[in-house]
């Protein structure tokens, strides 16, 4: 007889770990117990030595799906003779790691039951289980038990309680628990918010009127979504017309994998993050010869379809209902507003939905749903929401006090910091608006709360006019503690380093739409050299005046005119579209520099070069003219590049730019198609990339290189990029787990403070 002492770290709390331990142990026949304990578990195992051995190997290799052993360590300890496994009360020291896990897709056992005529919980659109069901968004303390969830006011009924009481039920301490005797419950309610007392049952009411052509709002996990038949083009039209969204693409949910395959061409990788329970967006690319038809309003002109899968009880029974009805879902909120939950969503979705499916299970987090998609072999996330946040992510340097970093001021998100561990927000949206902003703080104070961090440190990004800036240096005039402030770029290479647990020193591409700069230009083409403590600007795109400031990131077409003006190129090539007399004033205020700020951005180049081509002049949401070239040039195989040169100015490299538009303006002239162009742009600017950091490889004998910004989220330059860098055999590394635009920059933020960089503000 052998006894052991075993403890596991990671992510082991509130993934039906301690079930699992305790099933493992009994059919070992092993005496001793499991608890929780200060965030980790604690398991002490009495038996045979081969039998213990058995069980080690077990919890280290073959954990349930949701958990993550990050340590697992043993120790002897003298046997007591116990013949019995049990598992006890939880000891807790107010901070577990775990104590926010991501909610979960409804797993394979709940939906069997879910469809099982005998089963006590048939078509109960609420049942979960210790290893599905709802998580971080209904959340309202720490620890993570059913007191302090938004469960605490339904009372278990005697059966369920006695599956939450059972160790070896799956449902053991399943804190959402609950069946149609004691959850909560649909209600559908007609356009105007009141209850609709639907004969045939809330959930069929709802699915005919999808089915008749209608627009539903649907309230989820998360938040509301409004969903329609997506194969219908009106419906979908009008849909965008009342929420207000011109042009962005809608995801789609479908039954499942198979029906997503009839849509779009999926891999392996792909279906298994389709499937996933995180079930995120997964962006694929559309099948030309797909069986099933979707309306063009769903993701005008593009060659990809953000597919999802049913990931609650209720959208399984929906979808179920609705046959092989494939729905537009998209979050239920108009235009630049946050997600709607709960009462205030009837209020604000008025006028969009022709009717509401409800429940009384109270939202307490607001959480999107994650986009991701497969780049390079790699997942690679755009959106880190719902199912991902906020599992905490290694910090490769400690920090030495808890830490807060607040982001920037779009797709804002915010980090928080403990030891080496960084606890990433979902994103709250833009926080120029007001309504976001008020969420931004709730929340902040909320995960401060619940993770027991208390930060004595505060980052900010370095823009002055920021409200993410504005909130840090109120809190700390507030409350005292240090404030630093980060430059935007830094903390997009700090934020790629530290996911891949770099401490450089690297050479960090930092592609984007703009940040501020500490020269109080607008930044965004940035080659910087250096680590966390600190960086030197080492190359950058030639600068370019932005005619009307933020009006030109709306209208590109001003960025054709100042780039051709720059290159003294023809802007004959605009006036097909754009008046003369508009042509005319732009090119005034450039010659005058009136409110024309300077840019290095790589984005803004990207949209000049859209426009001049005549693919997008102006964009209704970030992104869309890059997103739109990529598109054209997308099917071209390559065809060369223009000239790419290097200044040397203020002991730092300038790629030109003029050369590239003197390139492209030769194209046009000779009549080469303008999908060859934009093919040729596109390798251009990976070649841009590569002449630069040969250049800064042999000026500072380094080869790491990470690529962050925005304007890596386009597929095909980030691959051609990591193409033509692997034959230079350089290091690349770039960012997959967390989104490359500004949604990763807390985590650089939180990188760079606990690594001795950023500048001290003065409060
Ligand atoms: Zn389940
Ligand atoms: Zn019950
Ligand atoms: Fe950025």
């Amino acid at each position: 007889m052998e006894r052991r002492v075993v403890e596991v770290r990671g992510a082991v709390q509130g993934v039906g770990f301690r079930p699992f331990v305790y099933r493992l142990a009994s059919s070992l026949r092993l005496g001793g117990f499991v608890r929780n304990q200060f965030g980790r578990v604690h398991i002490e195992i009495e038996g045979e030595t081969p039998q213990l051995e058995r069980f080690v190997e077990a919890v280290a290799v073959r954990p349930p799906d949701l958990a993550h052993v990050e340590e697992l360590s043993w120790s002897p300890q003298e046997p007591r003779g116990e013949r019995e496994f049990r598992v006890d009360e939880s000891l807790d020291d107010g901070c577990p790691d775990g104590a926010v896990p991501p909610d979960v897709a409804t797993c394979a056992a709940c939906r069997a039951e879910l469809f099982d005529p005998r089963n006590r919980r048939y078509q109960y659109p609420f049942l979960n289980c210790s290893d599905c069901g709802p998580r971080l968004t209904i959340v309202t303390g720490a620890p993570y038990d059913r007191a302090r969830t938004t469960m605490a006011g339904f009372d278990l009924c005697p059966a369920c309680r006695l599956e939450y009481e059972d160790p070896r039920d799956r449902r053991f301490h399943a804190q959402p628990t609950a069946c149609a005797g004691c959850g909560p419950r649909l209600e559908l309610l007609d356009d105007l918010g009141r209850p609709d007392l639907a004969p045939s049952g809330s959930l069929l009411s709802f699915a005919n009127i999808l089915r008749q052509g209608g627009i539903g709002a649907l309230k989820g996990l998360g938040g509301f979504h409004l969903v329609c038949d997506a194969r219908h083009e009106e419906v979908v039209e009008t849909l965008r017309r009342r929420k207000g969204r011109e042009a962005k693409p809608f995801a789609v949910m479908v039954r499942n994998a198979q029906d997503a395959a009839g849509l779009c061409k999926i891999s392996p990788k792909e279906r298994a993050l389709l499937e996933s329970n995180r079930a995120p967006i997964v962006l694929l690319e559309r099948r030309t010869d797909g069986q099933l038809r979707i309306a063009d309003a769903v993701a005008p002109g593009s060659p990809f379809l953000g597919m999802i899968l049913p990931y609650t009880p209720l959208h399984h029974l929906l979808l179920q209902e609705l046959g092989g009805i494939p729905l537009v879902m998209t979050s239920g909120n108009r235009a630049e507003e946050p997600v709607a939950t709960d009462a205030r969503a009837v209020e604000q979705l008025r006028g969009v939905a022709d009717a509401f499916l409800v429940h009384d299970r109270p939202i307490r987090v607001r959480c999107d749903d994650s986009v991701t998609r497969v780049v390079a072999d790699e997942e690679t996330l755009i959106r880190r929401s719902r199912g991902y946040a906020p599992q905490p992510l290694p910090l490769p340097i400690e920090s030495p006090v808890p830490t807060l970093a607040v982001g920037g001021r779009r797709k804002s998100t915010f980090a928080l910091s403990r030891g080496n561990r960084a606890y990433l927000s979902h994103p709250l949206g833009d926080l120029d608006q007001s309504s976001t902003y008020d969420a931004f703080r709730r929340d902040v104070e909320f995960f401060q709360s619940l993770l027991a961090i208390h930060p004595r440190r505060i980052v900010h990004d370095l823009h002055p006019d920021d409200a993410s800036t504005q909130y840090a240096l109120d809190r700390a005039a507030r409350e005292g503690g240090e404030v630093l402030s980060v430059q935007h770029h830094h903390a997009h290479m700090a934020g790629c380093m530290a996911e891949n647990g770099l401490t450089g020193p690297v050479i960090g591409v930092t592609f984007d739409g703009g940040g501020y700069g500490l020269d109080g230009t607008i930044w965004g083409g940035e080659f910087l050299i250096g680590d966390y403590r600190s960086f030197r600007r080492a190359a950058h795109l030639e600068e370019a005046l932005m005619p009307g400031g933020e009006q030109a990131v709306r209208e590109p077409w001003r960025m054709a005119v100042s780039y051709l003006s720059d290159a003294g190129g023809d802007l004959g090539w605009l006036q097909e579209r754009i008046p003369a007399l508009k042509i005319e004033v732009v090119r005034r205020m450039l010659l005058r520099k009136v409110n024309c700020p300077p840019t290095s951005s790589a984005g803004r180049l990207f949209d000049g070069v859209s426009s001049l081509l005549g693919v997008r002049d102006r964009v209704v949401y970030e992104g869309q003219a890059a997103i739109e070239l990529e598109t054209l040039a997308r099917p071209q195989p390559p065809s060369g590049a223009y000239p790419v040169d290097l200044l040397r100015k203020n002991g730092a490299w300038v790629v030109r730019v003029g050369p590239v538009l003197a390139g492209i303006e030769k194209d046009l002239r000779m009549g080469i198609p303008k999908a060859t162009i934009a093919r040729r742009f596109h390798s251009t600017m990976a070649e841009m990339i590569r002449v630069t950091l040969v250049r800064l490889r042999d000026d500072s004998g380094l080869s790491d290189v990470v690529l962050s910004g925005g304007v890596f989220m386009n597929e095909l330059l980030l691959r051609e990029t990591l193409r033509t860098l692997g034959r230079e055999r350089f290091s690349v590394f770039r960012h997959r787990r967390v989104p490359t635009n500004d949604g990763g920059l807390s985590l650089g933020q939180l990188a760079v403070a606990a690594g001795g960089g950023g500048r001290r503000s003065c409060v």
